[in-house]
């Protein structure tokens, strides 16, 4: 990872002279087609969660610098709107495959700055790729309607066009894939794009604007501005900015939405879940619990989509062991590890929230059945480790329960029915994912029917839609009526014109070929 940072940081963060004296690199600022150093007088470190080296620099964004970011964008649009779909969509299909070329470096600098394991970040950036692949034929969600004869030689149609300015800010746990839910749809429908990545882990981003430029994205069509809460208000108020895509916790969601909507913009928040799984006791034994270990320990929990709640409907016993055992069997460690299945959380402060609330389960009530708080990994102490935990007993009052993890940590609760169980999920304040564990046909047409959550999984723990659907996370999880990515994400960064015409007083002399008057 050392040689791939040193790699990347001459790439991508251009900052040779930083690099001789062993300083980390500045993340840069890209403005108009050009990656920038900042003039920031506030700088954020960007840290690597397995050892706590400072990985680069990230700078709070002056105000004019963001206004000069806004300005390119805006600049860059007009153009960019009336260029050929097929041309905008040609630069996705270049892209696309620089993306594929570059798949290792990427994935490297998700392990490094984020801390999941090597085939996860592939993974991240995978499905990032995806969305890219969508988009070069976005075409096929983009069409309008035609109605003839809405009134005697009148026609209707309605055609989407691009907002303008759009935004974009992201949260640190998917560095790669969620900057790819929003620029290349944003961008192919005809927008301009000013990204804000999360300050803790913006390398993905950098790689993915410098490979989108190779692509053929012109200057000015997608921007990159760094920064925190200062930044975000920039975002929130500016009057350029048409709309902003936002995926991170509640808290900055719910302000982003309220401050961003009364500003008058589209606004579109992902927020934060609470993703249970029910387990019938007809589900299939070994495929349920690797699934329910994969689901909630894997990327160390922190997948908006992690299953983080499980209800055991006739009791947890029968699952105990095996689920101890295959928990217990998972390897921490950092994400460059081969055997590492479990790695770092993002920070200090997350891995103490995380311990905080496990503590709190046990002072409630519950049962801890596997502690992974005390885990220690030689040659990493100052990593933010903490292993796979297995809390049983757990009511829906307890605020290991009502509180978002965000961890290694599965919150086991039980019930008599399937409909006890639905109930418990429909009074939770979340509504992302959902997933069910049976055999029985019945049963699984019974949850998907009436569960009040917007992605649901017969025998699948993370179903997450590909992106010729959209993820379509409901209630709590979600501020806003237009999802991301797939033809919600289309239409969210579009608006319909609907156009009315009348052709029935066309004079007739220009129906027939020039001339023939005078024959
Ligand atoms: P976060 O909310 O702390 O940060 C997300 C972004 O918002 C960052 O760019 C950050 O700079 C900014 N931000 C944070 N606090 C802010 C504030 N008070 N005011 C203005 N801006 C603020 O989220 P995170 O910790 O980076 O990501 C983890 C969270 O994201 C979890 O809650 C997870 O469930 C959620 N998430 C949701 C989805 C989804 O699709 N629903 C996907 C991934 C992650």
């Amino acid at each position: 990872l050392a040689t791939n940072a040193r790699y990347l940081a001459t790439r991508f963060f251009v900052a040779q002279p930083e690099l001789a004296t062993g300083t980390p690199p500045s993340v840069k600022l890209l403005i108009d087609g050009e990656f920038r150093e900042s003039q920031a007088t506030e700088w954020v470190d960007v840290t690597n969660p397995a050892t706590q080296e400072v990985v680069s620099r990230l700078p709070q964004t002056t105000e004019r610098e963001f206004n000069a970011a806004v300005q390119a964008a805006k600049d860059a649009y007009p153009t960019w709107r009336n260029t050929a779909l097929p041309t905008r969509s040609r630069v996705m299909f270049k892209f696309q495959e620089l993306i594929r070329q570059h798949m290792d470096e990427l994935a490297a600098n998700v392990t490094l700055e984020q801390g999941k394991t090597l085939p996860d970040a592939r993974g991240d950036v995978f499905r990032g790729l995806e969305v890219v692949e969508y988009a070069c034929n976005l075409a096929v969600d983009l069409r309008g309607e035609f109605i003839e004869n809405v009134s005697s030689g009148m026609d209707t149609y309605s055609i989407r066009q691009p907002l303008g300015v759009c935004a974009g800010i992201c949260p640190f746990n998917f560095p790669a894939m969620i900057p790819l839910w929003m620029f290349p749809i944003a961008c192919t429908t005809g927008n301009t794009f000013v990204l804000k990545p999360s300050e803790k882990d913006p390398g993905a981003s950098m790689m993915l604007a410098e490979l989108a430029m190779e692509a053929g994205l012109p200057k000015g069509v997608l921007n990159i501005v760094h920064g925190t809460h200062d930044t975000v208000n920039r975002i929130l108020d500016h009057k350029d900015i048409k709309a902003i895509s936002f995926v991170g916790s509640d808290a900055a969601g719910r302000y982003i939405y309220e401050r961003g909507s009364a500003s008058g913009k589209r606004v579109q928040a992902n927020m934060g879940a609470k993703n249970h799984a029910v387990v019938l006791p007809d589900a299939n034994p070994e495929a349920t619990v690797a699934a329910l270990t994969g689901a909630a320990f894997g990327a160390a929990g922190q997948r908006c989509m992690a299953i983080s709640a499980a209800v055991f409907v006739g009791g947890i016993e029968a699952w105990k062991e095996r689920l101890i055992e295959k928990a217990k069997a998972l390897s921490v460690g950092p994400g460059d590890a081969s055997e590492t299945d479990v790695g770092p959380l993002i920070s200090p402060e997350a891995k103490d929230r995380a311990a905080r609330l496990v503590q709190s389960g046990v002072d409630q009530g519950a049962q801890i059945l596997l502690d992974g708080r005390g885990v220690r990994v030689p040659g990493y102490e100052s990593g933010n480790f903490m292993g796979p935990t297995l809390i049983a007993g757990v009511k829906p009052n307890m605020d290991c329960y009502s509180e978002e993890i965000f961890g290694p940590v599965l919150v086991c609760l039980e019930a008599e029915t399937l409909d006890e169980a639905v109930a418990i999920i429909n009074s939770n304040e979340h509504g992302n994912g959902t997933a069910l564990f049976t055999r029985s046909g019945p049963a699984a047409r019974k949850f998907q029917n009436e569960v009040e959550v917007g992605m649901v999984g017969i025998n699948v723990p993370i179903p997450v839609p590909l992106p010729f659907f959209s993820f379509t996370g409901w209630r709590g999880s979600f501020h806003g009526d237009l999802h991301m990515y797939g033809k919600a994400g289309v239409q969210f960064f579009t608006q319909p014109k609907t156009v009315t015409t009348n052709w029935k007083d066309a004079d007739e002399r220009f129906m027939r070929a020039p001339g023939l008057d005078a024959v």
